[in-house]
């Protein structure tokens, strides 16, 4: 049996698209539950757009993404010679002919097709001459495209999509500067490197049998095609940065974890059941392109927040104490003197859904607050609160263990000694040290922040209270 070998052909013309994302897993998933073998293959043919920095930011995501490949990056840049002979074998064998149309001729062809309400298209004019080529003009060399027939494309996914040859006019597959085109690329390269299935977007489904007639004119295997589902937003639009973050290095940035995102983006046009959850193991047994549906799949930040929860919530604590290391050196706050990360990491485990949010979750652990939020401290901080934050404060002071039970145990003392109950002190306190109402249990929060901050911000607070 043919080994399975899949490809991801990225072309680096800026950030790495979430649907590329989850057309590199696809690939990746169905290459490791072959035993196959994945290929990454940057398209960097159009040199206008294609920059170092964006291959730089593909492999970044490729390596966040844990999306390892046994073969490349292969460049198509690095290929241009093989591409020329290929295109020249076309040539002698009469399966491919040079064009001398101008620019102006083509585009009266075009206006000439569109008056007889026909497709624009290539009327095959250079096809079978065998005049005089006129002088001066550089030749692009076209793909003599059968012009009887079909091509059907045994889809994967989409089942078989039958297109007449005579919808299809003759490619340009090199053009006047020596230059080859990508439909001529592709074909070459998933040839030449053994591509067994071909997995990707379904916006590329309009090439394919211009490929096919490639492959079957180079006498190349087919590979199996496999068109996927476009990504929507919310709103059934393709799914663009209005809908949320479409760079994959974003989300990590953001502060999601790779397996949640994975997650998320295997779910996009594959189903398994009605689970969810679905861990990287158990993605590469079950996923198949037989369970790959048809129609778009909406992106829903809120399911993948839903996730990223889930699994902070199972992370290990190195995990999440990595994941807020890097976002607390993104955010600025120096850490170095506070509690240790996983301490706080832990304690904030269930209370963010990323880790930016856990950074700002954890900013009070190692800053005090440089203001109070406007509503909390309307609400909870008055004269009264400022003498009861006092009391707080003396009391507090009095400990030598500062632990979370004796802090809890002289809160208690004190709500008694006041007479109040426990939200006239435990508010107040909070935005005290927090600069907000919404924290984790006090006692843990007190005894983390330390002693000396927590009392050098009930002093603050006492100030702040005394001079409404
Ligand atoms: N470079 C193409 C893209 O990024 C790859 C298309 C293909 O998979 O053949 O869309």
């Amino acid at each position: 049996m043919t080994k399975v070998r899949t490809r991801f052909p990225p072309s680096p013309t800026g950030y790495l698209h979430i649907g590329s994302a989850r057309t590199a897993l696809f690939n990746y998933l169905f290459a490791r539950q072959h035993g196959g073998e994945f290929v990454l293959r940057i398209e960097d043919t159009d040199r206008e757009r294609s920059t170092d920095e964006a291959v730089q930011v593909i492999m970044d995501s490729m390596e966040w993404m844990g999306l390892d490949y046994d073969e490349g990056p292969f460049f198509q840049t690095q290929r241009f010679d093989r591409y020329r002979e290929v295109v020249n074998q076309l040539l002698e064998e009469g399966k491919a002919y040079k064009c001398y149309c101008t620019p102006e001729e083509l585009t009266k062809m075009r206006e000439l097709a569109m008056e007889k309400k026909e497709k624009p298209r290539y009327n095959g004019y250079w096809r079978d001459r065998t005049d005089t080529p006129p002088a001066g003009v550089e030749p692009v060399i076209r793909f003599k495209n059968p012009t009887t027939g079909a091509v059907v494309i045994d889809d994967a996914v989409k089942g078989p999509i039958r297109v007449e040859n005579s919808e299809l006019d003759d490619l340009v597959i090199m053009r006047s500067d020596g230059t080859p085109t990508y439909n001529l690329c592709v074909v070459v390269d998933d040839m030449d490197m053994d591509i067994t299935h071909v997995i990707r977007g379904d916006d590329h489904v309009n090439n394919t049998p211009r490929q096919i007639n490639i492959f079957n004119a180079l006498g190349a295997k087919l590979p199996v095609f496999a068109h996927l589902p476009m990504i929507l937003g919310e709103d059934g639009k393709r799914m663009s940065k209005r809908h949320g973050a479409v760079s994959v290095m974003q989300y990590a940035e953001d502060g999601y974890l790779r397996d949640a995102l994975m997650n998320h983006l295997v779910r996009l046009g594959w189903s398994h059941g009605d689970q969810e959850v679905f861990s990287m193991d158990e993605m590469m047994k079950l996923f198949g392109l037989d369970h790959v549906n048809n129609s778009g799949a909406v992106f829903d930040v809120k399911k993948l927040d839903w996730l990223n929860q889930q699994y902070m919530q199972s992370a290990s604590t190195e995990t999440l104490a990595n994941g807020l290391t890097t976002h607390l050196k993104k955010a600025g706050i120096d850490f170095q003197s506070g509690p240790a990360v996983a301490t706080v990491a832990e304690l904030l485990r269930d209370r963010a859904k990323t880790f930016s949010e856990m950074a700002e979750g954890a900013k009070p652990f190692y800053q005090a607050p440089t203001e109070y939020d406007e509503k909390a401290a309307k609400k909870q901080f008055s004269q009264e609160a400022g003498e009861r934050l006092q009391t707080v404060h003396d009391n507090l002071a009095a400990l030598e263990d500062f632990s979370p039970e004796a802090i809890d145990a002289t809160l208690q003392s004190t709500v008694a000694e006041l007479e109040v109950g426990f939200g006239k002190i435990g508010l107040p306190l909070r935005v005290a040290v927090t600069g907000n109402t919404a924290s984790p249990a006090l006692d843990q929060t007190l005894s983390f922040m330390g002693k000396e901050a927590v009392l050098a911000r009930l002093v603050a607070a006492v100030q702040y209270c005394r001079s409404l």
